[in-house]
């Protein structure tokens, strides 16, 4: 039997993953979710010697019951087989009591990879599936890295179109560049003026104007979504939860179902609510430690239950986390009302309308396993300081702020737990304001001559993805304005 997906507001029918995968987002403006969420009923010990593909395999199957398992292996294996810079896929590096997931050793260097490297070809396959000869067109909006991510990943993938759109200000140097020269036969990409909440809001408008669909349709394009609404980004997302526990388990770290800390800078609420699946899955997990910037609009919530987006839109170190309406709030949500799809319903209509919502107290006390806590610019570069000089450990901006928050959770309250400091990108991403923190001069160069000056410094070896970078011509020069964002898609599309 296959296991279905419906929306978490409910009223629309029950799907298949691949037609979950398909959609992206259901027709009611809901995020699908599975009925049930699977259970790992072996005991982890004995896949602890699974490599990370093989326990990608373990896991997907679980969710793609409409997919065969060849189909899903020969997915993994083009997502994971050549493209990342590590073989174990992503590293766990213990620095002093701390481990550090690193999840950036894929081709853009952000932990988007681990999930985009693998859509394209669940799409694929999807597409072919259903017999859908129809052409897919994915619509992504990017607070930086999710955009990168998504053009490596879809870029020449047959049947599919690929549009980034990115806010003018406040992505990196680098990640502005890595996209901006994209290559491949299927792309387009362009800024915007305004913010990433800006861009996400277009995008998510034109994904319910159901006439645009169907004018679409007509000129035979569906539109589909990479961001981390679609759940074919977020199963992936689970397995190096389980893996990075199992590689604590076959080092001697934790003991046989020890639980452990986990902490995540968040900003779409995806990579955490990755890990909450996991632990719903069977994974042993004491807290989740959700990390923001100074866009602290979850960790307020998490702390009072009232997600108020009445608040400054910063520009911060942390670009990738700038925002201030999370997607996936609602799929942790709908698990806190009890699967109640009519209050998903009217708090989602209520963020509409007001801006701002209160869950129950009933709902609040089911966060008591989130710990959330937010840190200022200055805290996060102090915190790549500190973890440099301690441990000649080099950390980017987004991952200090979940050592910063990580810090000030353990001081106050003394919890000795196990705990995994998830790395959500490479110092190379982020060279000015890492090179600022731990004394590398930045005066005189720019951000691309700092990565060669960061490696000097540190020892580091400069990925290869972002050689080249400073000398690929810049295909994509757009600014397009926020109003206009279906007339940008029409002229990419030629309709
Ligand atoms: C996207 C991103 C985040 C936030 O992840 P969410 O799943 O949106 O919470 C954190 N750090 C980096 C580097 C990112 O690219």
């Amino acid at each position: 039997m296959n296991l279905m997906y419906k929306s978490t507001r409910g009223s629309s029918e029950l799907i298949t993953a691949s037609e979950a995968i398909i959609k992206g987002m259901a027709e009611d403006g809901g995020l699908y979710i599975p009925v049930k969420i699977p259970r790992i009923n072996t005991p982890l010990h004995k896949i602890m010697d699974f490599s990370y593909c093989k326990l990608a395999n373990y896991i997907l199957k679980e969710f793609l019951t409409d997919f065969s398992e060849d189909e899903i292996s020969e997915c993994i294996k083009k997502a994971y087989s050549n493209n990342f810079n590590s073989e174990e896929i992503v590293e766990v590096k213990k620095e002093g009591d701390e481990f550090f997931l690193e999840l950036y050793h894929g081709p853009t260097l952000a932990f988007k990879d681990m999930a985009l490297s693998l859509l394209p070809h669940l799409l694929k396959t999807a597409l072919n599936k259903h017999k859908i000869t129809k052409e897919i067109v994915i619509l992504t909006a990017t607070s930086g890295d999710t955009g990168k991510a998504a053009l490596e990943g879809f870029k020449n993938i047959d049947k599919t179109k690929i549009i980034v759109f990115y806010p003018e200000k406040g992505v990196s140097e680098i990640q502005k560049r890595q996209m901006t020269t994209q290559e491949g036969n299927n792309v387009y990409v362009t800024s915007i003026e305004g913010n990433f909440d800006d861009a996400q809001r277009g995008v998510k408008e034109i994904f319910n104007d159901s006439k645009y669909s169907e004018f679409l349709d007509k000129h035979n394009y569906i539109l589909s979504s990479a961001n981390s609404i679609n759940i074919g980004r977020l199963v992936p997302q689970i397995v190096y939860y389980f893996y990075t526990y199992l590689s604590l388990l076959k080092k001697g770290e934790i003991k046989n179902n020890e639980k452990i800390n986990i902490v995540v800078p968040t900003g779409n609420f995806g990579n955490i609510l990755a890990a909450y699946y996991a632990s719903e899955m069977g994974l042993p997990v004491n807290k989740f430690i959700c990390a923001s910037n100074e866009n602290n609009v979850l960790s307020d919530f998490i702390r009072t239950g009232v997600y108020d987006t009445h608040r400054k839109f910063m520009i911060t170190a942390s670009p990738s986390m700038d925002i201030l309406v999370s997607s996936n709030l609602e799929r942790l949500n709908y698990y806190l009302s009890g699967r109640d799809e009519e209050v998903i319903t009217k708090l989602m209509k209520k963020l509409s309308l007001d801006g701002k919502y209160e869950i129950t107290q009933g709902m609040k006390n089911g966060l008591k396993d989130f710990h959330a806590g937010f840190a200022t610019d200055k805290e996060t570069y102090e915190s790549i300081k500190e973890v440099y000089n301690k441990f000649n450990y080099v950390i980017d901006t987004h991952t200090a702020v979940a050592y910063s928050v990580y810090k000030k959770y353990k001081e106050k309250s003394d919890d000795n737990t196990k705990t995994i400091i998830v790395s959500t990108a490479s110092p190379f991403k982020f060279t000015r304001n890492v090179c600022d923190s731990i004394s590398v001069g930045t005066d005189g160069f720019d951000d691309f001559e700092l990565i060669n000056e960061l490696s000097k410094h540190t020892g580091l070896k400069v990925p290869y993805s972002i050689v080249e970078l400073k000398n690929k011509e810049i295909i994509y020069k757009n600014v397009s304005n926020k109003e206009n964002m279906k007339n940008v898609i029409n002229d990419f599309l030629k309709v």
